[in-house]
């Protein structure tokens, strides 16, 4: 059969920019993808309406075929019963536009800032807390960028840059070089780091560009990963790890604790043995923040404390992360497992 789709005009855009383009964005698509029958994922347009449906075409080839409880699937399908109200969950549940010094820029934690660098990230999942975030005005736009970078030079409290967003990896190299060279600058700022799903949906972002960036900064570099079940990791993301790893100095991982994907105790030990397979350590479990429209993912609090407990049991300390839920205006993560501090009674 002739092949009548057009040749791809010749263009310089790296091949990860173009597999972005090219994501899977509507429901017809993805129950294709998978062999479900469309109406088996079709009740979600309304939701997918309101936070759009997208996946790079890479994530979607590590679901399984044929199963809509898929724990990858389960992460970005949208569903009618988002839309429904639940009460405790909002639009901003960590109450972080209040928290902006600038457009862009959080600081609730002593010795580190957080700037909010873009909007844009590769995947869409539907417990981000970050869902109804109002990206267009408070995050790091370019009319705000030297207001910020001026900010950052004149705090000397600052030790920490953490660049996240939406996904700080989908700014092209050339802004992501601008950020981290700005840091040269700022002699207080002494990490770097960098909090990303890219190379977990995307592996290829991880590229020579990429790693270039990277290379240039004479800071201690950390970088942060979001994966959420071990069948994320395939050899594409054991290879982009691997590549990060080679340029940084240290490579964690952070997880939500998610209703029907995640939390059972024997895919949660999977999750860290994995994740140490290619050399990245489990940091933090997240608790799910209550955002509209994620309800149907939460884990009370007793539940998870219990998961932990069997996690705890089942590995070596370096590999249970630390279960943390983000209480407004505390001065730290709130961890609840492993405890942290043995009562005051104990022996
Ligand atoms: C989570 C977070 C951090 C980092 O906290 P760590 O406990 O150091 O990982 C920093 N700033 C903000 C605004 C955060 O939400
Ligand atoms: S990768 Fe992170 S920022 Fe992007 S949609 Fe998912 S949870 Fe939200």
């Amino acid at each position: 059969m002739q092949d009548t789709t057009p040749l791809p005009r010749p263009t310089a855009a790296p091949g990860w920019q173009r597999e972005l383009a090219h994501a899977v964005t509507t429901l017809d698509e993805l129950a294709a993808a998978l062999e479900l029958p469309a109406a088996s994922l079709g009740k979600g347009a309304a939701a997918a309406a309101d936070f759009a449906l997208r996946v790079p075409r890479g994530f979607v080839a590590r679901m399984r075929k044929g199963d809509p409880h898929d724990p990858l699937l389960l992460q970005v399908l949208p569903l009618a019963r988002e839309l429904l109200p639940v009460r405790g969950y909002g639009s901003d549940p960590l109450d972080e536009v209040a928290g902006l010094q600038h457009p862009g820029l959080l600081q609730k934690y002593r010795g580190r800032a957080l700037l909010v660098t873009t909007g844009a990230c590769a995947v869409n999942c539907r417990y981000c807390f970050r869902r109804d975030f109002p990206y267009a005005s408070a995050s790091l736009t370019s009319q705000a960028l030297d207001g910020v970078l001026q900010a950052l030079a004149d705090d000397t409290g600052i030790e920490e840059l953490i660049l996240s967003g939406g996904d700080p990896l989908s700014l092209n190299d050339r802004r992501l070089a601008v950020l981290i060279g700005a840091v040269e600058d700022m002699h207080h700022v002494r990490r770097i780091r960098i909090h990303t799903r890219l190379p977990i949906v995307l592996p290829s972002r991880v590229d020579a560009g990429l790693l270039g960036v990277l290379a240039q900064t004479t800071r201690q570099l950390v970088v942060v990963l979001h994966a959420n079940h071990p069948q994320e990791l395939d050899a594409d993301v054991a290879g982009a790890a691997a590549r990060l790893r080679s340029a940084c100095s240290l490579l964690l991982n952070q997880s939500v604790l998610l209703r029907g994907v995640n939390d059972e105790p024997a895919t949660l030990v999977a999750l860290s043995q994995r994740l140490f397979d290619i050399g990245v350590l489990p940091y933090y479990l997240h608790l799910l923040d209550p955002v509209r429209g994620a309800a149907h993912f939460h884990v009370g609090e007793r539940r998870a404390r219990r998961l932990m407990g069997e996690v705890a049991a089942a590995l070596p300390g370096y590999l249970v992360p630390r279960l943390a839920r983000e209480r407004p205006g505390a001065p730290a993560k709130v961890v609840l497992a492993p405890m942290l501090h043995k009562p005051a009674h104990a022996t």
